[in-house]
């Protein structure tokens, strides 16, 4: 299968192709189709790290963003700064074709106080991502897909939990919003959790 099987956008695929990947990997293979469905469906996938998740999700939310609409469309939690940065990086090259505009929600790159976010994509760690929607900085009308990456740390009730469920018990409950899940591997405890997080989920496991 190719990229452009996938029905992604022309300017996604430039930067598919820019990025030096020439076809999708299995887990990409698998999901998009999945995750560009409309109307848009929740999904839990599980697969190791290494096998691609990260842009399958990326181009999730830059193929549903509107780029005419200045306003967060989008947000991804991770459980660490390093790696919401990681993640950032994807997005930024993946989305260089497009005028994405991105925000970061992690304690060292805060928004400037009283700035608005006004950026489509924001990706963060969970509780800096709460107090920012909390104090208006971030405002939510508009989110309409919501990932969690590493899944299994951002949905332990011991660990993460409790900050993802505070975001997203702050996203509107007027429009319908798309719950992406992946993780390396679904703990029984957090399993549960995850099926009602994430209701009706398309599961996929590699
Ligand atoms: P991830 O599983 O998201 O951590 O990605 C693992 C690595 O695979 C990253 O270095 C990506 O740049 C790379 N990668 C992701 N998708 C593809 C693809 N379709 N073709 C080649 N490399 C890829």
């Amino acid at each position: 299968q190719t990229f452009e099987e996938l029905g992604l956008h022309k300017d996604l695929l430039k930067g598919v192709y820019e990025m030096g990947f020439s076809k999708p990997s299995k887990i990409q293979e698998r999901a998009l189709p999945l995750l560009l469905r409309d109307p848009p469906q929740n999904m839990i996938g599980q697969s190791q790290s290494g096998t691609g998740k990260t842009a399958a999700f990326v181009l999730t939310m830059l193929s549903r963003v509107d780029f005419s609409l200045n306003k967060t469309q989008a947000l991804c939690l991770a459980p660490s700064r390093e790696l919401a940065r990681q993640i950032m990086s994807v997005v930024v090259s993946m989305g260089k074709f497009t005028p994405i505009q991105t925000e970061y929600a992690i304690k060292d790159h805060l928004p400037r106080d009283a700035t608005k976010v006004t950026a489509h994509i924001v990706v963060g760690t969970p509780g800096t991502m709460f107090n920012l929607i909390r104090s208006r900085t971030l405002d939510t009308s508009e989110v309409k897909v919501f990932v969690l990456d590493e899944a299994d740390n951002m949905l332990d009730q011991d660990g993460l939990g409790e900050q993802t469920l505070k975001v997203k018990n702050a996203l509107p409950k007027s429009r319908p919003l798309q719950i992406v899940l992946f993780s390396a591997t679904f703990p029984d405890h957090v399993r549960a959790f995850a099926s009602k997080f994430a209701p009706n989920a398309n599961k996929i496991e590699l």
